[in-house]
């Protein structure tokens, strides 16, 4: 039987796919176009129970506050139905420099000997009255404070795992920026019952067959349990099957793997060694032989994995490391494999049909990218809508929905290049050279030529925001300082110390955020029982 997902005047809209993807824009998309009677859309998601979600990506990025509240969803709700705790931020171990030969395996928050560490905070440099700060810590006004300890409080808050508020109220508002660790199984249903309740048709099947019309555009899906579905816009988030974008539209995939070189991981959930056990308000990523441990604290568990590169180690040893780094709470328990390809689609909206999550593409954990790519694909169909004015014939709907697709993919082709060259940035300035993977990694061919411009810039002046188009940026100068810095990159001022004129205030700040740092601690509550507040009061 052939059946069209909704008729009338209003635009159709099909999702493919339940996980974080399916869900996350299907309830965004239901927010801000509005669906049913008093809205302009009808938006259907059709999920395979066969076919399960990914389930894992469980470290986010802020952006997913302004998401959720856009959304509608109380923070409360959402913390206490995805298990979801506070991220500030990223604290990364041993990838400036190999550990020392007799170090042991290290969990331990904060510096701990025999390991090099450095902060990537969420908070940006401290700057109200004074000077912009970099520069003074570049020419010594903090002394030998590392960057991240001397422009904000955050690393001291969260190494005392503090969290970043004092109280829940007032949701998604802090006097410290924040994202979340939360359970992606959880946040699924979560979504799911939110998108419902926002006017989401919800089907189980499974597409089996993509109908193509003579213009190569998708005229219907076809599915077992509900015969044909079609709609105006088509948005594939199924994973990486990546069912319409590349198996049907055979849209070409741009691989990324000669830069980052990681292509599976091993995953494993483990208890607390005790339910009070303070919880890290940052993901810990832990740098190794041939990849990269992360490490998750939820409410009720850790979530751990190692991500790695399978031309530089077998999944044996992957999982061997794993076990090593967690320790005794490792073992009983079964590691998932997981396999990925670096890479992204060279197009990612082409006709009628977006992919958003993974079908569009990934490239690996680090700095939790998948899940804010996913957000901005939400927030640009939202705004990019093909609406066009009513009557128009099928040629002007196509051709609107083509500058749709090429405004679309100029500005999202620009953001995943830009993001490779921030995750390569973290590998490339490594010391190591304890194995291959970390000399490949610092080898200037596995570079980008973008980002190699970039480092020979910033080896005489620090980045600064005429270095990035904000459009195309998910990191602004920041998060680069701050991962620059903490790998110990040299940009050499004194050619030019005389430019800078305010070194008095500049002490003054630095010393200013010391003495008001114990202050901050002591009126912030610990992270385990503001995230307990949730339940609570629930
Ligand atoms: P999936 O979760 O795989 O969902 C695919 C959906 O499509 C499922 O519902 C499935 O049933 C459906 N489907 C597939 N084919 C069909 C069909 N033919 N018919 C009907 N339905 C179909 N991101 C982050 O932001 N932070 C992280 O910390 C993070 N960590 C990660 C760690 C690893 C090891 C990996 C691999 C990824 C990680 N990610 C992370 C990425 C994140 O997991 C994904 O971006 C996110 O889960 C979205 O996945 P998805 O919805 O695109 O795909």
């Amino acid at each position: 039987m052939r059946m069209t997902v909704a008729e009338g005047a209003r635009r159709r809209i099909l999702i493919v796919g339940g996980g974080t993807a399916g869900w996350l824009t299907a309830a965004y998309l239901a927010k801000t176009l509005g669906t049913g009677l008093s809205g302009g859309t009808d938006i259907t998601l059709i999920e395979s129970t066969d076919i399960g979600i990914i389930g894992v990506g469980e470290g986010t990025f802020p952006t997913i506050r302004s998401t959720l509240a856009a959304i509608g969803i109380d923070e409360a709700r959402f913390l206490r139905e995805s298990s979801a705790t506070f991220k500030q931020g990223v604290h990364f171990v041993d990838w400036a420099e190999a550990p020392a030969p007799d170090a042991a395996p290290t969990q331990a928050l904060g510096a701990v000997p025999g390991h090099s560490h450095y902060f990537h905070p969420f908070n940006f440099p401290h700057q109200v009255k004074g000077p912009e700060l970099l520069p003074y810590w570049l020419l010594g006004a903090a002394g030998d404070l590392p960057f991240a300890e001397a422009v904000t409080l955050q690393k001291a808050v969260a190494d005392a795992c503090r969290g970043p508020k004092r109280a829940i109220d007032p949701p998604y508002h802090a006097p410290l920026n924040y994202a979340y660790h939360f359970d992606a199984n959880r946040l699924a249903v979560l979504l799911r019952t939110v998108a419902v309740e926002l006017g989401v048709h919800h089907l189980v099947g499974t597409v089996d067959g993509v109908v193509l019309d003579g213009s190569g555009a998708v005229a219907r899906l076809d599915t077992r349990e509900h015969g044909g579905l079609t709609a105006d816009l088509y948005i594939d988030c199924t994973g990486f099957r990546a069912q319409i974008i590349g198996q049907a539209l055979k849209v070409p995939f741009k691989p990324w793997g000669d830069v980052l070189f990681n292509d599976r991981a091993v995953a494993l959930q483990v208890p607390y060694d005790r339910p009070d056990a303070p919880i890290p308000s940052y993901t810990v990523a832990t740098a190794h032989e041939a990849g990269w441990t992360w490490d998750i604290g939820l409410n009720d568990r850790r979530g751990t994995g190692y991500v790695y590169s399978s031309r530089h180690t077998d999944d044996a040893r992957a999982e061997e490391v794993l076990r090593r780094y967690i320790g005794p709470m490792a073992a009983g328990r079964d590691v998932r494999l997981l396999k990925f390809e670096s890479g992204c689609r060279n197009r990612h909206w082409v006709g009628n049909c977006v992919a958003v999550g993974l079908s569009g593409g990934f490239f690996e954990p680090l700095e939790s990218t998948g899940i804010m790519l996913i957000e901005v694909a939400a927030h640009m169909i939202a705004q990019f809508f093909p609406w066009g004015p009513s009557g128009l014939d099928s040629a002007q709907t196509a051709a609107a929905m083509a500058a749709t697709a090429r405004t679309y993919n100029a500005l999202m082709g620009a953001r995943y290049d830009r993001i490779v060259d921030f995750l390569k940035l973290h590998y490339c300035l490594t010391r190591r050279t304890d194995s291959a993977y970390w000399r490949d990694n610092a080898d200037p061919a596995t570079v980008p030529d973008s980002l190699r411009d970039r480092l020979a810039l910033w080896a005489h002046r620090p980045p600064g925001r005429f270095d990035f188009v904000a459009d195309h940026e998910t990191f602004l100068p920041a998060s680069y300082q701050y991962v620059l810095y903490g790998m110990g990159f040299k940009t050499d001022l004194e050619p030019a110390r005389a430019l800078y004129r305010r070194m008095e205030e500049a002490r003054h700040e630095f010393q200013g955020l010391r003495t008001v740092t114990p202050q901050a601690l002591s009126s912030l509550p610990s992270h385990r029982d503001l995230v307990e507040e949730v339940y609570r009061n629930g």
